[in-house]
């Protein structure tokens, strides 16, 4: 759903400038530094890119599902890093199992009111160095085995009782860290439980998992589209055997497979983010787009690579870079093996 296409244009032109003109020349010294300069966070924040759907009333550009797909199709035509919240859902013992998490927030009540205790270790949280809040998932009934038993909370990164592990050398995402964070009695006020009720959380974070599925999605989309626009660039200048490469038709194979699948996968998106903005369901289409958008990423990154050629292999290429960015898109979110299964039990539920 686009609400006024007039302001819209006018936000996808400063993010294409901003893409081109800022991220874009940055993407070398954040791989080689791991780190983003803060002029440039200063920046996003600016642009509102850190407040894409949270309700202009409360600062936020207030996007629609399909809006924001369309902010992260052109944001995503750079490196990725950092285009992803703060969420800690996963634990060492628990990651495609999520319902089994075992971080505890017991209720108690002393002179300072009421509160949780926060126990537990949750892993791979994505900009945990950086963050200012958490949203966590823990279990606030441990007698309950599976989703029931958990509640989501906002927890203030500055609480006591919070450490962060050392920070994740990854394969790729530079400049986007990850760590584990760990709760020791960390005291929660009973007012930071989202929505106010126990046993909610899980659901909750179905919900955002739905909505972040199509987002990952429409990252995938940009990455490739900023891939594949490398990739045919240097085709077209490549010359071999007295021409560029681009002549050979094996070549235009690779270029217009990827193509192709680029193209099912952002119709893919902006399908999928249509529904969860008329209130249709949409559970299975996000499935659908992480799964097809993220595998469809790692064969263009792939393809671009063997267009290259050896240049493909050689770290000065941002290919090499891209090549190592997406494989992660096939991972976090629920991995493609997750996505499948949550793909087919819809199905069968829808016949049975
Ligand atoms: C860089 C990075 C950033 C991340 N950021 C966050 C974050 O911000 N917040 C957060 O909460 N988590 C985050 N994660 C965690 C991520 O979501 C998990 O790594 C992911 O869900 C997979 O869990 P796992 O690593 O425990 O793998 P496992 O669940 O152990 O899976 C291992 C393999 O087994 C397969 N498998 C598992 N169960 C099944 C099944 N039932 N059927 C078939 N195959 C199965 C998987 O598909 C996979 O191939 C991040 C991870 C990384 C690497």
């Amino acid at each position: 759903m686009i609400r006024d296409r007039e302001t819209l244009d006018l936000l996808l032109d400063s993010v294409r400038r901003f893409v081109r003109e800022v991220l874009v020349p940055a993407e070398h010294e954040v791989a080689e530094t791991d780190e983003i300069p803060p002029a440039i966070v200063q920046q996003m924040r600016a642009l509102g890119l850190f407040g894409l759907t949270i309700p202009e009333a409360y600062g936020g550009l207030g996007l629609t599902m399909e809006e924001e797909a369309r902010v992260m199709i052109e944001l995503g035509q750079t490196s990725p890093a950092e285009l992803i919240a703060s969420f800690a859902l996963t634990e060492p013992g628990a990651g495609s199992d999520s319902a089994a998490i075992r971080t505890s927030a017991i209720r108690g009540h002393d002179a300072q009111g009421d509160h949780y205790l926060v126990n537990g270790t949750k892993r791979f949280i994505t900009n945990a160095p950086q963050a200012g809040l958490f949203t966590l998932m823990a279990r606030t009934d441990p007698a309950k085995k599976g989703a029931s038993g958990i509640s989501a909370f906002i927890v203030d990164a500055k609480s006591p009782g919070i450490s962060l592990g050392k920070r994740d050398r990854k394969m790729g995402q530079k400049g986007a860290h990850t760590c584990d964070v760990i709760f020791d009695n960390c005291r929660v006020p009973a007012a930071n439980l989202i929505g106010g009720v126990e046993g909610k959380g899980f659901y909750t974070a179905m919900k955002v998992l739905d909505k972040g599925r199509i987002h990952i999605a429409a990252v995938c989309v940009g990455v490739a589209k900023r891939i594949l626009s490398d990739a045919l660039r240097y085709a077209v200048e490549r010359q071999q055997f007295g021409q560029p490469i681009a002549e050979f038709q094996l070549v235009q194979a690779m270029l217009a497979d990827s193509r192709t699948e680029l193209y099912a996968a952002e119709c893919m998106v902006l399908d999928a983010a249509r529904r969860r903005d008329d209130g249709l369901p949409h559970a299975t289409e996000a499935s659908c787009c992480k799964l097809f958008a993220s595998e469809m990423v790692g064969r263009v990154a792939d393809r671009g690579v063997q267009i290259l050629g050896g240049s493909g292999y050689i770290a000065e290429h941002a290919m090499e870079r891209f090549y190592r960015d997406v494989r992660l898109f096939r991972l976090y979110e629920g991995t493609s093996q997750i996505q499948q299964l949550v793909i087919a039990r819809n199905m069968i539920k829808e016949v049975s």
